[in-house]
C-alpha cells in the first residue's frame, strides 16, 4: 500500500512530489503520456519567480523532478485506465489502475493537467499534425520560411504567435471576436510585431489540403457571413485546453467543464484525495499557481496522513 500517489507529473504533480519525499512520505508519482505537462511544450517561462532571464519550460520540470527524486519520490510510467474507493473495513484507500497495473493508495493527488482543444472539424483530424498543430514551440520550426495561421485570441494565441514570428515567414491570427483576451502586455507585443497580422471577428470554418498536408483555411467572417480562402502553410490552434479528468467522472465531482471540484484546500469530496493545478483551476492557470497547488495538496495529504496514523 502506498502512503501517497500523485499522478501526473507536471509543475503541480512535481512539486507535490518535493514536498511530500521531504516528508517522507516517499512518493509515487504516475507520468502520463505528456510527461513534465504544458511546460514542456513551451520555450521561455519569463513569470516563474526567481529567474530573471525567464527559464525553459523543459529545464524547470526536469529540474523538478531531479529535485523530487533527490528525497526520495519515485516514477511509475502509464496512464490511468480507472480509479475507484475501496475500504479494508476500517478506513477508505484508493485502487488506481495503471496500464492494467493495480496501485493501491492511503492518499492521492490528482495533478493530471489538461490538454489542448480542438476546434471540432473533422479536416483537422485529417490533416492533424501534418499542417494542423496545437503546439507552436514544438511544431513551429518546421515550418521555417512559411506563412502560418495562429487561432485564438487568449494568451496562448499571443505568445503562440510571437514564437511563431521569430521561426516563420508570416503569421496572421485569426479570431473569432474583436478583442483579445490574452493579457495587455500580450496583446501589446503581438499587435505590434510587423510580422503578425489579425483577422478579426473571423472563425476557421475549413482546413483545406492536398490530402497530405495543409494549403489553405476557409475563414468565416462572423459579421457579415462571407467566406474566404487563406493560403497557408499551417494551422496552430491555441483555443484553449480540456483538463484531463475523465479517468476520475463519476467517482469525483466534475464540474460542466470537467475541472475536478475541490475546496480552497485542495480536497475533494473524497477523504485524503486532493487535486492540483490545471485539471482543477480553470481561473489561473500558471506554472507558479499550479506547483503552489502542489504544494497546498502535499501538505494535505500529509495532514490527512497522520490523522489515519493517530
Ligand atoms: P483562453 O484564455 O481560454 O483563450 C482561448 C481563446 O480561444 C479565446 O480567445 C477564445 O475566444 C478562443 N476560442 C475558444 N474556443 C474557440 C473556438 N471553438 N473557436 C475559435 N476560438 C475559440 O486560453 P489560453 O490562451 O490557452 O490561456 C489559458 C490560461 O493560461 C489563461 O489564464 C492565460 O492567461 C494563461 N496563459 C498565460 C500565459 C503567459 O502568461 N505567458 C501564456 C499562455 C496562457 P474568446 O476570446 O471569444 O472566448
Amino acid at each position: 500500500m502506498e502512503k501517497l500517489v500523485i499522478i501526473g507529473a507536471g509543475i503541480a504533480g512535481l512539486t507535490a512530489a518535493i514536498y511530500a519525499a521531504r516528508a517522507n512520505l516517499q512518493p509515487l508519482v504516475i507520468s502520463g503520456k505528456e510527461e513534465g505537462g504544458q511546460l514542456m511544450l513551451t520555450t521561455d517561462v519569463e513569470n516563474y519567480p526567481g529567474f530573471p532571464e525567464g527559464v525553459l519550460g523543459p529545464v524547470l520540470v526536469t529540474k523538478c523532478k531531479e529535485q523530487a527524486k533527490r528525497f526520495g519520490a519515485r516514477f511509475m510510467d502509464g496512464n490511468v485506465e480507472s480509479f475507484s474507493v475501496k475500504n479494508d473495513g476500517k478506513n477508505n484507500f484508493y485502487e488506481i489502475v495503471v496500464d492494467g497495473e493495480k496501485v493501491e493508495a492511503l492518499t492521492v493527488i490528482i495533478a493530471t493537467g489538461a490538454s489542448a482543444k480542438m476546434l471540432g472539424l473533422e479536416s483537422e483530424l485529417r490533416y492533424f499534425n501534418r499542417g494542423v498543430h496545437t503546439c507552436a514551440t514544438c511544431d513551429g520550426p518546421l515550418y521555417g520560411g512559411k506563412d502560418v495561421v495562429v487561432v485564438g485570441g487568449g494568451d496562448s494565441a499571443c505568445e503562440e504567435s510571437l514564437f511563431l514570428s521569430k521561426v516563420t515567414n508570416f503569421v496572421t491570427i485569426v479570431h473569432r471576436r474583436d478583442a483579445f483576451r490574452a493579457s495587455k502586455i500580450m496583446q501589446e507585443r503581438a499587435l505590434s510585431n510587423p510580422k503578425i497580422k489579425v483577422i478579426w471577428n473571423s472563425s476557421v470554418e475549413e482546413i483545406l489540403g492536398d490530402g497530405k498536408k495543409v494549403t489553405a483555411v476557409k475563414i468565416k467572417n462572423v459579421e457579415d457571413g462571407s467566406s474566404r480562402e487563406l493560403k497557408t502553410d499551417a494551422v496552430f490552434l491555441a483555443i484553449g485546453h480540456i483538463p484531463s479528468s475523465a479517468a476520475f467522472k463519476g467517482v469525483l465531482d466534475l464540474d460542466e467543464n470537467g475541472y475536478i471540484k475541490a475546496d480552497s484546500r485542495m480536497r475533494t469530496k473524497l477523504p485524503g484525495v486532493f487535486v492540483a493545478g490545471d485539471v482543477y483551476d480553470r481561473i489561473y492557470k500558471q506554472a507558479v499557481t499550479a506547483a503552489g497547488m502542489g504544494c497546498q495538496a502535499a501538505l494535505e495529504a500529509e495532514r490527512h496522513l497522520e490523522g489515519i496514523s493517530k
